[in-house]
């Protein structure tokens, strides 16, 4: 399977085998100016044709709302200008192989659940932790896509009725309080004048480094996060009885300050049958999670996985 994930600035993409082997890894780092949706389409292309004499499929992970049933992608944070975008539908025509599209963040929870922590669960959520939060929902080791397809998205549950406004439109949702956005918004906050002049990027990872070096509000920016999702994830169990939660993405780096609240929050508020037994793991896939819940739906397509 020629598999690609698409973020909103990274495009990494290689093929994989039944076995799990991962060749041909490549990143592209995406521009403003590749973004619309003529020249995303012209760059899947050139990928798709570099590659497809040596695979049977091809799977694209999607940073956006994908309504299943109409088969198109409804919009993307990332891609602000997509509009019920047929990506699928217009590269099938052109490749004459079958194409697969699925949110990435329901990507990331099929590759973990394939060959990452999600292995030993029957049942279990996956968190991703980036720009945005995402989330991918497996009942019986399969997606939950819901009734239309856009089942999962965690970081749209409210943590904070009348909190910070979401890019969506509510006020409070999971993702203004636990998404680098967040931590950057706080470290604004906190650190107005030390991170002057930092990029956007730079700001979390400095942050991180004063958390580890001790300074109590860089933790505490830390802690905060944990503890929304601490109350997402208990919303989630007390709704679904899940075995495991898996969390990924680029925050999760911050693992040993966030864990603690999240820990707390979550035994406290679920219930305590679905409290028995539940896990809540590291990712182990990092990066190339897409990737590999990209390649297990390819596979799945000629009942290889
Ligand atoms: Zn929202």
């Amino acid at each position: 399977v020629l598999c690609i994930d698409l973020g909103g600035t990274n495009l990494r993409y290689g093929i994989i085998n039944r076995r799990g082997e991962l060749k041909n890894f490549s990143i592209l780092t995406l521009s403003n100016d590749d973004k619309s949706e003529q020249s995303i389409i012209k760059i899947l292309w050139e990928i798709i044709r570099a590659g497809k004499a040596d695979v049977d499929s091809i799977g694209i992970a999607i940073p956006g709302f994908i309504y299943f049933d109409k088969d198109v992608v409804v919009s993307s944070p990332n891609f602000p200008d997509w509009r019920n975008f047929r990506i699928r539908k217009i590269l099938m025509e052109k490749v004459q192989l079958p194409v697969l599209v699925e949110n990435d963040a329901n990507a990331f929870a099929i590759g973990e659940a394939w060959k990452g922590a999600g292995k030993e669960f029957k049942n279990f959520v996956g968190i991703t932790l980036g720009t945005g939060v995402g989330g991918g929902i497996i009942l019986n080791r399969k997606i939950w896509h819901g009734s239309r397809g856009s089942a999962g998205e965690i970081g749209h549950i409210t943590v904070e009725p009348e909190g910070v406004k979401c890019n969506c439109g509510a006020r409070g949702c999971l993702e203004m309080f636990a998404s680098a956005q967040a931590v950057i918004r706080e470290a604004k906050r906190a650190f107005k004048n030390m991170i002057k002049g930092y990029k956007k990027d730079e700001i979390s990872k400095k942050i991180f480094e004063m958390a580890k070096a001790g300074d109590e509000d860089a933790k505490r920016i830390f802690e905060d996060v944990g503890y929304y999702i601490g109350i997402a994830i208990a919303d989630i169990a007390n709704l679904l009885n899940i075995e495991g939660v898996v969390i990924g993405g680029g925050l999760s780096n911050a693992w040993e300050f966030i864990y603690p609240a999240i820990k707390r929050e979550a035994s406290y508020r679920i219930n305590p049958v679905s409290r028995t037994g539940l896990k809540i793991l590291r990712a182990k896939l990092g990066d190339y999670a897409g990737l590999y819940g990209m390649a297990v739906l390819g596979l799945q397509l000629f009942k290889e996985c």
